[in-house]
């Protein structure tokens, strides 16, 4: 008999809690994980799910606007916010049950609270203490906002999903991920958006024809984007939010989100009593088989500051469960991670940007193809597609696949099987399109747009 409660305990019921401990317990480890939200984490509850019915609720506009191109009389047409929440909330409560179905199914117990370390093998949840010989952090993240005057008047993306009414003007604050995914989606909705970003171009470590593309397609569809712009303080006047931006100029809207990044959630989690070191981020560093620097304390996803998505936290528990509790070592990848934009019209990307293969190897041949894409001769948009695929000129392999329209995140999926497996560009040549599509540019691409060194 073991001298510990439990072989794993888990904290937090995220992405990669859950398959660790789904995994571990599927090995016969004695498992219990706790969660002081809604079992489902931040991908689940208030990330990419809803995100994604956001985006396609708002495409619907788009799509019912071509649809004219095509001899469709469309009557009058009007978006309902309420209703739509009401039915995006309702599918989020269930995949929550399904997530707590998965647990109890595999055996896991659940215990609703925060957990907290009180030593290397003991965690503390709603006043009861447990112990484990391995315990696994999970805690994820949450989001950040600009300390300037007034931020409390902002709201982040975990309100965003719960917002009563349809912003009529809005400011995003930032350029990443979040902020032009919901710049589009609420531009597409009818609220008039201003994106505020303080550098020079949104979407900062993407490709830069990916990120010259995209802001020009947004703009293209009406979203504000205001480059170089800090905002300095918000002020209320009634039910308005007033922006004041270092420009000088003020931006009168009713709401503002802060999409500024995110923050790992380790306060109040007792590390320091189990001394497991955080470094300077708050992040809690972990080696190849997500180890702490505490031999049977481990962590994973985006509480380690490896990379914040869902799958590479999955793909890190799993790995984490089998090599522990399995007896089946392996480590999960970080090379060649896929991952897309969910904006309007989406990005999406595996491997090296052009700058950053231009770091690491000597000559780069670079295939660049924008067009309208088919749908669009009838539907009368303007909307250009961007493919570009960035090739090492002395080995012939595919670095890098990059892109700008419709689909894009549904065809970088398999992109990133082939670069994953080490394609060359005369791999790609030799392979048959599929016509028509948009995907068949990516192997009828002959002439290098640049070459260089
Ligand atoms: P990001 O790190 O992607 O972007 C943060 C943005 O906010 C950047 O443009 C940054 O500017 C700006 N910013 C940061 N601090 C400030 C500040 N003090 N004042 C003004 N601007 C600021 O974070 P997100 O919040 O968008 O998303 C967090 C992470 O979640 C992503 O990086 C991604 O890993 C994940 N995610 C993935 C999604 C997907 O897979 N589709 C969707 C959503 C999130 P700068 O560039 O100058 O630093």
């Amino acid at each position: 008999m073991s001298e510990f409660d439990y072989d794993l305990y888990v904290i937090g019921a995220g992405s990669g809690g859950v398959r660790a401990s789904r995994i571990a317990a599927g090995h016969g480890a004695r498992v219990a994980i706790c969660e002081d939200s809604r079992v489902g984490g931040t991908c689940v509850i208030r990330g990419c799910v809803p995100k994604k019915l956001m985006s396609y609720a708002a495409h619907f506009a788009e799509d019912i606007e071509d649809a004219a191109g095509f001899g469709w009389q469309i009557g009058e047409t009007r978006f309902d916010w309420p209703r739509f929440l009401q039915r995006k909330n309702a599918e989020i409560d269930r995949l929550n049950q399904i997530y707590l179905k998965l647990l109890a199914n595999s055996g896991v117990t659940l215990h609703e609270g925060q957990g907290r370390l009180l030593n290397a093998h003991t965690v503390e949840v709603a006043g009861r203490q447990y112990t484990a010989e391995k315990i696994l952090i999970a805690v994820g993240g949450r989001p950040v906002k600009p300390e300037f005057p007034g931020h409390e008047l902002s709201l982040t993306s975990d309100d965003i999903f719960y917002i009563e009414t349809l912003p009529r003007r809005m400011v995003i604050i930032g350029g990443g991920y979040i902020a032009v995914e919901f710049a589009g989606i609420f531009n597409a909705l009818g609220s008039e958006v201003h994106l505020l970003y303080r550098g020079e171009q949104i979407l900062r470590g993407f490709d830069a024809d990916v990120r010259r593309t995209l802001a020009r397609e947004m703009a293209a569809k009406g979203v504000h984007i205001h480059l170089h712009a800090e905002v300095q303080a918000v002020e209320k006047k009634g039910e308005e939010r007033v922006v004041h931006l270092n420009t000088g100029e003020t931006l009168s809207v009713d709401t503002v989100l802060c999409a500024t990044g995110r923050v790992p959630r380790t306060e109040g989690l007792g590390l320091d009593k189990a001394g497991v070191y955080v470094n300077e981020k708050g992040e809690i560093p972990v080696d190849h088989d997500s180890k702490t620097n505490v031999a049977n304390i481990f962590a994973v996803g985006d509480v380690t500051g490896r990379i914040a998505l869902t799958p590479v936290a999955i793909q890190e528990g799993h790995a984490f469960a089998d090599t522990q509790f399995g007896n089946k070592p392996w480590c999960p990848s970080h090379e060649n991670v896929p991952s897309a934009v969910f904006s309007q019209p989406p990005v999406a990307s595996v491997g090296l940007t052009e700058g950053e293969a231009h770091t690491l190897h000597e000559s780069l041949d670079i295939y660049l193809s924008e067009f309208r894409p088919l749908k669009h001769t009838l539907s009368g948009r303007e909307e250009k597609t961007l493919m570009k695929l960035v090739v090492c000129r002395e080995t012939d392999r595919v670095l890098g696949c990059h892109m700008v329209g419709p689909d894009a995140p549904e065809i970088m999926q398999g992109v990133a099987i082939a670069i994953q497996c080490g394609a060359t560009k005369a791999q790609f040549d030799a392979t048959v399109g599929i016509h028509p599509t948009a995907a068949e540019e990516l192997v009828t691409m002959r002439t290098p747009a640049r070459s260089g060194h």
